[in-house]
């Protein structure tokens, strides 16, 4: 990284990138087979993701859907009547000889992505989405015995989302990731899950003197498949070009695979230019039409993207930025944010309860924000419970993780387990006078001086009285006594 700063006071990356992401159909792209991860291999194939002889391919609806459904997010403009082209290049996971994509005539084009790192905000221009199909996938035995080929992915829903080349640091594309990840997920059209490769990212990248409009000769790099492996691998590729140019050489337009065990990149071949690929409208598939009314409903059913609802969580409930970020980065969490309040809760309080107790119990429970068993109503009702002060804090938070073991609601609990927190001066000020006659070595030290030991007075009043009492009055009856003599 200190490399990279260095770099960076005399050279400025230019880097584009080409982001895939696989559609989360019921079925493939331009077949009835299962579009599902982890099956045995080539247990969903048929002639048409195969390309067999004679087999037609028709075009998924639900899959065009999905991709309007991201442009129309996006802000992109719609091709109401666009094409699928073949692309034709030789891989053994590729059956036919040629992929289903689209060449000239995507279905979206322009649009834009809104980032945010740090206290940076940026719109990242976008070229165009287009549609196609994924390859099948070569797998290789780890004895070096052979490759077997796997072509249940063959024919699965891709887009390919293309920005232009706009962004200016490894940083700024790990947060573009990232962004596009988030609303990915908030639209619900992908699972984005990096490892089983429903997402994957490619980069070109160039590099130009500060304050040069002109590009740079770029780079093509594949496979980062992380976030951290793109702010890597890009990391890896600036300084290097950095130093070929500055040691008077010319940067040559190569193909590079990331190799994120081994921390560098490794040169795949000479780059191709899109005539390599002799791009042809497909003959077997008919001119992808979209209605005003398909397009309509589309736009109607969206759902509020993560940067308005992060803003809006600030200015509606009066969160601190960083707080609202963290309780938009998941549509399901901020859902149930919103639906703790709408259920009587404070937005502050919820925030903080959120934030702390039920992320904490997701986590160690290795469960999803969805799967979270305590209802937006049932939570609120516990925060209620906290605020009039039915339960002190320590009791809410015990309560809460017995709720996420149980049907039972806050009340029902503190009812069962007479966990409710006394108030009362009188039952209290009996605990106060034992605790303080049981400990007169403490007492006496104190009176000396010693007023760190007001905690521990405070933890006995506490054990004595089960947890249960409430700790503004404990306090304020345990000052009295440890006072006056
Ligand atoms: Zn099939």
């Amino acid at each position: 990284m200190s490399d990279l700063s260095a770099v960076l006071e005399h050279w400025e990356p230019v880097i584009g990138l080409e982001v895939h992401a696989q559609l989360s159909t019921r079925t493939k792209m331009f077949c009835g087979c299962r579009n599902s991860y982890g099956a045995p291999p080539n247990s969903y194939t048929c002639p048409t993701c195969l390309g067999l002889p004679g087999a037609l391919p028709v075009a998924n609806e639900q899959a065009v859907n999905f991709a309007l459904r991201l442009g129309l997010a996006l802000g992109c403009e719609i091709t109401q009547l666009s094409r699928f082209a073949r692309k034709n290049y030789f891989y053994p996971d590729l059956t036919k000889g040629y992929q289903i994509s689209q060449y000239d005539e995507p279905l979206c084009v322009g649009g834009q992505v809104t980032i945010r790192w740090g206290n940076e905000v940026k719109d990242i221009a976008l070229t165009r989405i287009h549609m196609e199909e994924d390859a099948g996938k070569s797998i290789h035995a780890e004895n070096g015995d052979g490759t077997k080929v796997d072509f249940n992915r063959c024919g699965v829903p891709l887009v390919e989302i293309v920005s232009e080349p706009v962004i200016q640091s490894p940083e700024e594309a790990k947060a573009y990731l990232v962004r596009l990840k988030q609303i990915l997920e908030y639209l619900n059209i992908c699972d984005c899950n990096m490892e089983e490769g429903n997402l994957r990212c490619d980069a070109n990248i160039s590099v130009r003197p500060l304050g040069e409009s002109k590009f740079g000769v770029k780079t093509e790099m594949k496979n980062m498949n992380s976030f951290r492996g793109v702010e890597r691998g890009l990391t890896s590729e600036i300084v290097r070009q950095a130093q070929v140019l500055d040691e008077g050489g010319e940067v040559e337009q190569v193909t590079l695979l990331w190799n994120e065990a081994e921390q560098k990149a490794e040169v795949m071949r000479s780059k191709e230019e899109a005539h390599d690929y002799r791009y042809f409208p497909d003959p077997d598939l008919v001119p992808l039409s979209v209605s005003d009314d398909n397009l309509h409903s589309i736009r109607s059913s969206l759902v509020e993207m993560p940067y308005e609802r992060e803003e809006r969580f600030v200015n509606q409930y009066g969160l601190r930025l960083e707080d609202s970020l963290v309780l938009t980065s998941e549509k399901s969490l901020a859902d149930y944010f919103e639906e703790t309040v709408s259920a009587g809760a404070e937005p502050a309080e919820a925030t903080k309860w959120i934030m702390g107790e039920v992320l904490s119990i997701i986590k160690d429970g290795g469960m999803s924000v969805s799967s979270f068993p305590v209802t937006p109503d049932q939570f609120a009702g516990l925060l209620n419970s906290v605020k009039n002060g039915t339960v002190n804090v320590a009791t809410g938070k015990d309560i809460l993780r017995r709720m996420v073991k149980s049907d039972l609601t806050a009340a029902e609990i503190i009812k069962k387990e007479g966990l409710a927190q006394v108030s009362d001066e009188s039952a209290l000020s009996e605990a106060v006078a034992q605790v303080v006659a049981n400990n007169p070595d403490e007492l006496g030290r104190y009176r000396e001086g010693k007023k760190a030991l007001f905690g521990f007075f405070m933890g006995e009043v506490m054990k004595v009285t089960g947890g249960k009492s409430d700790p503004n009055v404990v306090k304020k009856l345990l000052t009295s006594s440890l006072e006056s003599d």
